[in-house]
């Protein structure tokens, strides 16, 4: 695994609250267990699981957020996310989350959302950090590693089309706070395209970044009409018709590709049927993602180390893979330059063999 870690690698779907340690979600839990709030009981087998099929990671999000949902918790978790990257190399992430609204403990989607902040501005001083360009980057004379931190606000798919406007106008208000973009997920079963689209449209047209949850589950109807909004990126691609990879291979569309979580949640029957293989033999844009390090107990070290395993790939190849991702990132050409040099740097001192 060491070498795994060594390489510099990029994030760019990874969920925050599914990216919470499992240690700080055990912790936070058996808290809300004494002071009475849950029963821990009830709760600690679910955390402990360890194969969850979709419906019973959403059931489980339930839970993480019934935990996590006040601002300190937001802040803690946004913290540790960050830094448990970092420990690994990862040297950009582009981090998404609900904001949520929680009226009983005063928090709006526009709290939760500075919260979130608060935890990118309290990383650990052993860590450089740059999530905003107007923000001083902070910077120590004793870090050891740098990470750029870009946020994308997610639309829940429970969510109307009014509070998904409300996500993409409080996007726009914290453009200046790293926000640069929209994502579409939660439970694919429930929602309408039709729903999210305005939405959508109106962030594209102000000049955020899009990705969408496309195709997670078989839905031709929505797989071709998210496809037809040429959306900068899409996550997961599993549940494809041949109709629907003629058109993504077309368009160019990179696809955040999630090995564990796909296999963990049955979205993808085995490893070997994988579309990884197909996709990365066509040379279609892809990047290996992690989805939910903490609800599916992975890095993205070990997401690099599954594709070598599985699909007989070497070090050099899947070194040009991660850093093949810079392309796809959603931040601006100064960021994409300095991040070539990080990978240009690290390949003249790795060694292949
Ligand atoms: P949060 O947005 O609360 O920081 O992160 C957890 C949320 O991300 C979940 O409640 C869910 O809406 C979304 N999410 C996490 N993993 C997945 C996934 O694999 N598929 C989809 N569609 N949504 C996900």
């Amino acid at each position: 695994m060491d070498w795994w870690v060594s390489m510099p690698k990029v994030e760019l779907h990874a969920h925050l609250n599914g990216s919470i340690r499992n240690s700080t979600l055990l912790e936070l839990a058996r808290d809300m267990g004494e002071k009475g709030t849950i029963v821990f009981s009830d709760f600690e087998h679910v955390i402990k699981k360890n194969d969850r099929s979709l419906r019973e990671v959403f059931k489980l999000f339930d839970l993480i957020h019934i935990v996590t949902t006040d601002h300190k918790t937001i802040t803690r978790i946004t913290k540790e996310v960050v830094e448990d990257f970092a420990a690994e190399n990862v040297v950009y992430l582009e981090l998404r989350t609900t904001p949520k609204r929680n009226d009983s403990i005063g928090m709006s989607k526009r709290s939760y959302m500075e919260a979130v902040v608060e935890g990118l501005r309290s990383v650990s001083s052993s860590l450089d950090i740059n999530f905003a360009c107007d923000y001083p980057e902070k910077s120590s004379a004793t870090a050891e590693k740098k990470i750029y931190v870009r946020l994308l606000l997610s639309i829940d798919r429970r969510e109307s089309t009014a509070a998904a406007m409300e996500t993409v106008n409080l996007a726009l208000e914290m453009r200046d706070m790293g926000v640069i973009g929209i994502d579409l997920s939660g439970n694919p079963t429930i929602g309408e395209w039709a729903t999210f689209f305005p939405a959508l449209k109106f962030a594209r047209e102000q000049g955020l970044h899009i990705t969408l949850h496309c195709g997670e589950v078989p839905n031709p109807v929505e797989i071709q009409a998210m496809l037809h909004f040429l959306p900068g990126r899409i996550g997961h691609a599993c549940c494809f018709q041949d109709e629907e990879w003629k058109k993504l291979k077309s368009s160019k569309i990179p696809v955040e590709i999630c090995l564990t979580s796909n296999i963990q949640t049955e979205t993808i029957s085995s490893m070997d049927v994988h579309h990884f293989a197909e996709l990365y033999k066509a040379k279609h844009p892809i990047v290996l993602c992690t989805d939910d390090s903490g609800v599916f107990s992975t890095n993205l070290s070990n997401e690099y180390a599954l594709a070598a395993n599985t699909f007989g790939l070497g070090k050099a190849e899947l070194f040009e893979l991660a850093k093949r991702a810079v392309n796809f990132i959603y931040a601006g050409n100064r960021v994409k330059m300095e991040l070539i040099e990080v990978f240009e740097s690290a390949g003249r001192t790795l060694e292949y063999n």
